[in-house]
């Protein structure tokens, strides 16, 4: 026996079931029609994906001490027919970007920032020796000088990375966040006059760190990211793997979600090596 409105509630089940399998069907015939990974990677201009993202969850260290996402259960495959969670995130958590806006009034928002903006060389600046002596390490202008005079000039449009070890820290966040009795952090961060040297004398369009802050833990002023975002240029923090990529030669794709209006985001990061 159906009360009025099930039969029709059944029926928009059931095709939503019929949907889900034929997607799943579909998606079986593309797998079978793809063409191998080994001749596909024999057609591309890199031979290695690196990963650069840190897997999300609640447990992750953030800025403001609460969790980065809270997820909740809102439709179960038994139940339901289909998994779906929804998502309660801050915008800078996790890896993350930071955009022009964060700390500007009118600087782009994500939506904004430029495809081609988002695929760019990588330059990894290793600062990991001594940051191990100093958590409150900051990259300096001669960091970047001996990063140059080691490779080459730093080239157009890239994204200049802080490469500090911290990433092998995620997972002990009383170490990764390095937050002392008085609530102060300590990680290492970029320093101001290398961030301005860069602005002025190269064309840089992102800075990556491994850390929590492009600004260096116990900062109050955060006087790198006001000098950068507004700028124009973007940021990205919380970044894995860098001790896994060349100093020189990787291209860096950054993908997030293009949500309208927003400061920053969730980001994976992905570097051809
Ligand atoms: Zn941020």
């Amino acid at each position: 026996m159906c009360v009025p409105g099930c039969q029709e509630a059944v029926r928009h089940a059931l095709s939503r079931r019929g949907f889900f399998s034929g997607a799943v069907a579909a998606s079986f015939v593309a797998t079978a029609a793809a063409p191998d990974m080994a001749s596909a990677a024999s057609a591309r201009s890199f031979t290695s994906a690196v990963d650069l993202t840190h897997t999300m969850s609640p447990d992750f260290p953030t800025f403001f001490g609460v969790p980065g996402i809270e997820m909740e259960k809102k439709f179960d495959l038994t139940k339901d027919g289909f998994n779906l969670y929804w998502w309660r995130l801050v915008e800078h958590a996790g890896t993350h970007l930071d955009a022009p806006i964060h700390f500007s009034e009118s600087g782009a928002t994500v939506e904004k920032i430029p495809a081609d903006t988002l695929v760019v060389p990588l330059a990894v600046v290793d600062v990991a020796a001594k940051a191990a002596q100093n958590p409150d390490y900051l990259l300096t202008r001669e960091d970047l000088a001996d990063w140059e005079k080691k490779y080459r000039r730093l080239p157009d449009n890239c994204c200049v990375a802080m490469q500090s070890g911290w990433a092998q820290h995620v997972n002990n966040p009383a170490k990764f966040t390095g937050k002392d009795g008085s609530g102060v952090f300590h990680f290492p961060g970029i320093s101001p006059q290398a961030a301005g040297w860069l602005m002025k004398e190269r064309r840089v369009v992102g800075l990556a760190v491994d850390t929590l802050s492009l600004d260096h833990g116990p900062s109050k002023d955060f006087k790198v990211h006001r000098a950068w975002l507004p700028s124009g240029r973007w940021g990205l923090e919380n970044v894995a793997n860098l001790d896994k990529v060349p100093a020189s030669g990787a291209t860096l794709v950054v993908g997030l979600a293009k949500v309208k209006d927003a400061t920053g985001g969730p980001a994976r990061l992905i570097a051809l090596v």
